[in-house]
């Protein structure tokens, strides 16, 4: 672990998605008044693998891909978190994105620690069967540092149903037996939970309903814009707009469209189901460039792509009054700063986005108990649960005169350190 804690590469201007996740850590550390031997415990993954991938092309050729998975905290139970198929992956970002899965598993009190898995490629440039391949080589490199009771994947970006299949298959001929517990947004015939594909997005909305109470506003009289139309952006913008609230613009990676009377979600998701894209949508405008997404003029914007979209470059141009974070880090600290300056209200990734968590909790308890339950009882399981953490981080910001961002790491980091102690260091 020599240089674990050296200083993050990257600028300002060149987000580094670690460097802001030990920034977080070291102000809840701060607030609670822990000590520094307790900061580099935290900030430090527990363990952390790097597997080279050699993948047969379809065209006969070798290629050699790099895997990742960082286990960042051990002490509530056994580690989770996604695996990320997308060239941006490396190591630091996979240490940032474990240590918050570690804080959305602590505020939602389920029992993980976080972990998080990479690989760097674009699935986009690889066939089905190339992809198959990647998958199952790079669980078989992971066989023994997961497991049900040890670490468990799931999806996150350009990973779905169809590659935890995979992996759990990989997975279950090589340990003799079949184990649906090992992986967590499977499909549901192997053991998939009802109402986990769309976890993440009626969390995110159901916390973004929650916050717009919470700020007086009406849903109906609500602009809300999305950025990113993938399986978090366009299922939030679906169930807000089911709720009432006027979605006015939306982007993908193609482009972004907007509409001021509000845009028809259910047949915007038919539009991109066919043309793959978001663009050219009847009855609405283009903006002239994706990101001007960032800056419509809106009550709410939900960033739900990828993290740094919001950094100390652009925050000055946001409008909206309140984000609703619907991508792991989208904001970084500096824009963190410049948006509170401006009296925006932030709802932290950890507690807006941990409904995909929630119910991959829900699936391995069925699971490993081989008893399911109805998308009814998952989906008020879930409800109860993001509403309790709800009010525990409202609680605790006014308590304590925090931000959101704030209350939520300092409660999730007050749960992850009072268990280490507990525990003991060893030896
Ligand atoms: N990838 C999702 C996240 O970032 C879900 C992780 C999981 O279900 O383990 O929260």
């Amino acid at each position: 672990m020599a240089g674990a804690l050296e200083t993050p590469a990257g600028t300002e201007t060149a987000p580094n998605p670690l460097r802001d996740a030990r920034a977080q850590l070291a102000e809840a550390i701060q607030i609670l008044g822990l000590n520094g031997g307790m900061y580099e415990v935290l900030a430090t993954p527990r363990r952390e693998v790097t597997v080279s991938i050699p993948l047969r092309r379809d065209d006969g050729t070798i290629e050699v891909l790099l895997g990742y998975r960082v286990q960042h905290n051990m002490s509530r139970g056994p580690t989770k978190g996604g695996l990320r198929y997308s060239p941006d992956v490396n190591l630091d970002e996979v240490r940032a994105l474990a240590m918050w899965m570690t804080w959305k598993c602590a505020l939602v009190d389920i029992p993980y620690g976080g972990a998080k898995g990479g690989i760097t490629f674009d699935p986009r440039n690889y066939s089905p069967q190339e992809i198959e391949r990647v998958t199952r080589r790079y669980t078989s490199e992971l066989m023994p540092i997961i497991g049900p009771m040890i670490d468990i994947p799931a999806p996150d970006m350009g990973t779905d149903e169809q590659v935890m299949a995979w992996m759990m298959d990989t997975y279950s001929v090589n340990t003799g037996f079949t184990v649906p517990g090992v992986v967590t947004g499977k499909p549901v015939n192997i053991g998939g939970s009802l109402g986990r594909a769309n976890a993440t997005s009626r969390g995110v909305s159901h916390i973004a309903l929650a916050a717009l109470a919470h700020c007086g506003l009406v849903p109906e009289q609500t602009t809300v814009a999305v950025q990113g139309f993938g399986k978090v952006g366009s299922g939030a913008a679906l169930f807000l707009w089911q709720a009432g609230v006027k979605v006015t613009a939306i982007s993908d990676q193609y482009g972004a469209i907007s509409c001021a009377d509000g845009i028809d979600v259910a047949l915007l998701k038919k539009h991109v189901e066919s043309t793959g894209s978001v663009v050219g949508f009847a009855g609405t405008e283009p903006l002239a460039d994706r990101d001007d997404l960032l800056y419509a003029d809106v009550d709410v914007l939900i960033p739900a792509a990828t993290e740094g979209v919001i950094h100390g470059g652009n925050a000055s141009q946001i409008k909206a009054k309140l984000i609703v974070e619907g991508a792991n880090g989208p904001t970084t600290t500096e824009a963190d700063r410049v948006l509170e300056a401006a009296g925006v209200f932030i709802v932290p990734d950890i507690l807006a986005n941990s409904g995909g968590v929630i119910v991959s909790y829900f699936e391995w308890v069925q699971a490993n108990q081989a008893f399911w339950w109805t998308e009814a009882q998952v989906e008020l399981r879930l409800t109860e649960r993001m509403d309790h953490a709800w009010h525990r981080v409202v609680n605790a910001a006014a308590a304590r005169g925090m931000n959101f961002r704030q209350a939520a790491t300092v409660l999730a980091v007050e749960t992850v350190a009072s268990a280490h102690t507990a525990r003991g260091l060893y030896p």
